[in-house]
C-alpha cells in the first residue's frame, strides 16, 4: 500500500484531534463568499473571541491591527489570487484589547481547473519570538550608538568624527559652503592628574565635554574626544570669523566654569588651548588638511604659553 492509500484509511477523526490538539490554530476558508469553513477551537484561548465568532473573512480583516491591516490584507488578497502560497506576519487584536503577534501561513487550494477554491492555512503565536527581535533590534541600536560614542564623556568618538568630516566637507563641496575645525587641548592635564587623581582627571573630563557639548549650539555642529584631553568641534558652514568666536565662547565657559587647577603652570583654573582653521572644501585640499592645519595651531597655542586660541 503506498503512502497515500494509508492516509487515506485513517480516521478523520484522528486528523481532527490531531489538528485541533497542536499550538498552531488551522482554519479554511471558502474563496467563494469568503466565509470561514473552519477555524480550530484553540483560537479562542490564544485570542478570547469564540470558535462560532470567525463567519467571514471581514472578522479577520476587522480583528487586525489597523497599522498591518492594509499591508497584510492587500498582500494575502494579491497572493491568494495568483494561487501562491504565502505567510504574513500581523497584529491580531485580542478580545481584551490587546494584541498578539500571529504568523499566518497559508496554502491555495485549487480545483481540477486550477480555480482558487479554498484556503486553507495555520496560525501561530510568534509573540515570544517578535519579543526578541525587539530585544535584539534595541540591543544592536544601543551597540551602534556606542561604538560612535567615547565612553566616558559621551561625545562623538574619532571613527564619527572621521565619518562626520567627510560627510560635511562633501556637503561644503556641494553646498560651496567653508567648513571649520577647532582642536582643543586642556592644558596642564597630567598634573592635574597628579594632583587630584585620575578618577578626578576623568570628572573634568566630562565636565569639559558637557561645557563644550553645550557650547556647539547648532544642530549639526559636533564634538568629538579626539584622545586623551584633546576635543575636536566640527563647525559646518561656518567661516574662519564665526569659528574663532565660537572658540572664544568656549574658553570663557571654561575659565566660568572656575574648575580648580593648583598645579596648572597657567592659572588657578582649568584652561584650554584651541587650534582653528577653516576650508573651503573642494577637490585640491582634504579633511586631513583640516585636521593637521588646526592640530599645527593648537601646538603653536602651546608653544605660545596656552590658555589661548591660535586661528591663523
Ligand atoms: P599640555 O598643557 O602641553 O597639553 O600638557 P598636558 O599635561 O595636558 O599633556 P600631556 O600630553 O603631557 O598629558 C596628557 C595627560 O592626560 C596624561 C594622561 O594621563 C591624561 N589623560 C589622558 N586620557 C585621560 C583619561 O581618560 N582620564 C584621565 N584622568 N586622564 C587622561
Ligand atoms: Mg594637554
Ligand atoms: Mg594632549
Amino acid at each position: 500500500m503506498s503512502d497515500d492509500a494509508a492516509a487515506m484509511n485513517v480516521d478523520p477523526a484522528v486528523y481532527k484531534t490531531l489538528l485541533e490538539s497542536t499550538q498552531a490554530i488551522p482554519w479554511k476558508i471558502d474563496w467563494d463568499g469568503l466565509r470561514f469553513a473552519y477555524i480550530g477551537p484553540q483560537i479562542e484561548r490564544l485570542l478570547g473571541w469564540p470558535q462560532g465568532s470567525w463567519v467571514s473573512i471581514d472578522d479577520w480583516v476587522e480583528r487586525m491591527h489597523p497599522e498591518d491591516r492594509e499591508r497584510v490584507v492587500n498582500f494575502c488578497v494579491a497572493q491568494s489570487k495568483a494561487g501562491v502560497d504565502h505567510e504574513a506576519d500581523y497584529r491580531a487584536l485580542k478580545a481584551d484589547g490587546s494584541y498578539v503577534w500571529i504568523r499566518d501561513v497559508v496554502h491555495v487550494v485549487r480545483d481540477a481547473e486550477g480555480q482558487v477554491e479554498a484556503l486553507i492555512g495555520f496560525m501561530f503565536d510568534i509573540s515570544e519570538r517578535k519579543k526578541t527581535e525587539e530585544a535584539l533590534l534595541r540591543v544592536q541600536q544601543e551597540l551602534e550608538a556606542l561604538s560612535f560614542q567615547d565612553g566616558l564623556t559621551g561625545a562623538a568618538n574619532r571613527r564619527r568624527l572621521d565619518a562626520v568630516l567627510e560627510t560635511e566637507w562633501a556637503s561644503g563641496r556641494r553646498g560651496g559652503q567653508p567648513l571649520s575645525l577647532i582642536m582643543l587641548d586642556i592644558d596642564c592635564f597630567k598634573q592635574f592628574n597628579d594632583c587630584h587623581g585620575h578618577l578626578a582627571g576623568d570628572d573634568c573630563l566630562r565636565q569639559v565635554a558637557q561645557i563644550l557639548g553645550a557650547s556647539a549650539l547648532r544642530p549639526r555642529d559636533l564634538l568629538a574626544r579626539f584622545g586623551g584631553e584633546e576635543f575636536a568641534l566640527v563647525l559646518p558652514e561656518t567661516d574662519h570669523d564665526a569659528a574663532l568666536r565660537v572658540a572664544q565662547r568656549c574658553r570663557a565657559l571654561i575659565a566660568e566654569a572656575a574648575i580648580a587647577h593648583p598645579a596648572s603652570q597657567v592659572s588657578r583654573f582649568v584652561t584650554v588651548s584651541m587650534g582653528v582653521a577653516t576650508a573651503l572644501p573642494s577637490e585640491e585640499v582634504t579633511p586631513a588638511w583640516l585636521v593637521e592645519t588646526a592640530d599645527r595651531r593648537l601646538y603653536r597655542a602651546k608653544q605660545a604659553g596656552r590658555d589661548r586660541i591660535i586661528a591663523e
